[in-house]
């Protein structure tokens, strides 16, 4: 049931993680099913995405499957899943710096518009997955004697460790992912480079600095988005979510964004302030147009996904 949309705007990158400034003046796509709010109106209430990291090994994190890796010693000592269906080459190792969340979010933005930003059905174990050939044992020689775990039948009769709600609307039971090393120097490069094209600048400081206040040193202030003389209008809401409400009483989005978060179980439900207030009047000078020019390219890179991978 994966819904086809024929929307062909480009993304906004800032709208899933809560932090898209222009709300309904943003020229880009605010998808419905990517709506951050959407974590306060969940099928399934209570239940989040599991956010630690450690939980699981690289098979088990990209299949979304529960993981045993967590307290086993190294590569000869797989988790049951790699063990039974890992095949000849696996190398099972704890994933340390990312979660289930973290990789739902991806697999979600990867999918993109054109499936809803839903998920992948589930596939059980011995499930081929594309074109490949069906997962086969690990080779005796690579794992110790005397290993342990769960039997080959008891991994088959699992089901989905999501609940199906989640498949159809992932947004609702995530919080946005961690930065990863190779975006946070990016991120640090980007946010160099931009202050010294505004230590080059005679314009005044943008007021608006609030990622600053969060403790976020490494990014670059907030800039204020001068009103466009032609704003285009809010792409029509379809709703994808399966959920008890009218689409249009989805409150606005969380105020931000909760980056490496020690208490990944709780959502900040806090209804945004929308930038409506503090808009330049004035039609956007040369120099302003160009900072925006300059954001709208930083605003891809920043979110680790650009809108022409479709
Ligand atoms: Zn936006
Ligand atoms: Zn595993
Ligand atoms: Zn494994």
């Amino acid at each position: 049931m994966e819904n086809i949309n024929m929307n062909t705007k480009k993304p906004c990158g800032f709208w899933p993680l809560g932090e898209c400034k222009r709300g309904d003046r943003c020229d880009r796509e605010h998808h419905a099913n990517l709506n951050p709010a959407l974590v306060g109106h969940k099928a399934v209430p209570g239940y989040n995405v599991p956010n630690e990291t450690g939980e699981a090994c690289l098979r088990c994190m990209s299949r979304i499957y529960p993981c045993d890796k967590k307290g086993r010693g190294g590569e000869d000592d797989p988790c049951s899943e790699c063990r039974w269906f890992g095949g000849e080459n696996c190398r099972c190792t704890l994933l340390l710096n990312t979660s289930y969340n973290d990789q739902i979010w991806q697999t979600m933005m990867q999918r993109g518009a054109y499936t809803g930003y839903t998920l992948p059905d589930y596939k059980g174990g011995e499930e081929a997955s594309g074109k490949k050939d069906p997962p086969t044992p690990m080779p005796t020689h690579r794992f110790k004697a005397g290993w342990q775990g769960e039997a080959k039948e008891v991994l088959l009769r699992k089901t989905d460790m999501l609940p199906p709600a989640v498949r159809q609307c992932p947004r609702a039971y995530l919080v946005p992912p961690r930065v990863s090393g190779a975006q946070q120097k990016s991120q640090n490069w980007q946010a160099a480079e931009k202050r010294k094209r505004d230590a080059n600048d005679d314009m005044p400081p943008p007021r608006a600095a609030s990622t600053a206040s969060y403790g976020f040193p490494q990014l670059p202030p907030a800039p204020t988005f001068p009103q466009m003389p032609q704003p285009l209008p809010r792409p029509s809401e379809h709703s994808l979510c399966q959920r008890p409400h009218p689409t249009g009483s989805v409150p606005a989005p969380p105020n931000k964004r909760q980056r490496n978060e020690s208490n990944p179980r709780s959502h900040n439900d806090a209804p945004m302030d929308m930038d409506s207030a503090g808009v330049e009047k004035a039609a956007p000078s040369d120099k302003v147009k160009q900072l925006i020019l300059n954001k709208e390219a930083v605003d891809v890179d920043d979110n680790g996904y650009t809108s022409d991978e479709e």
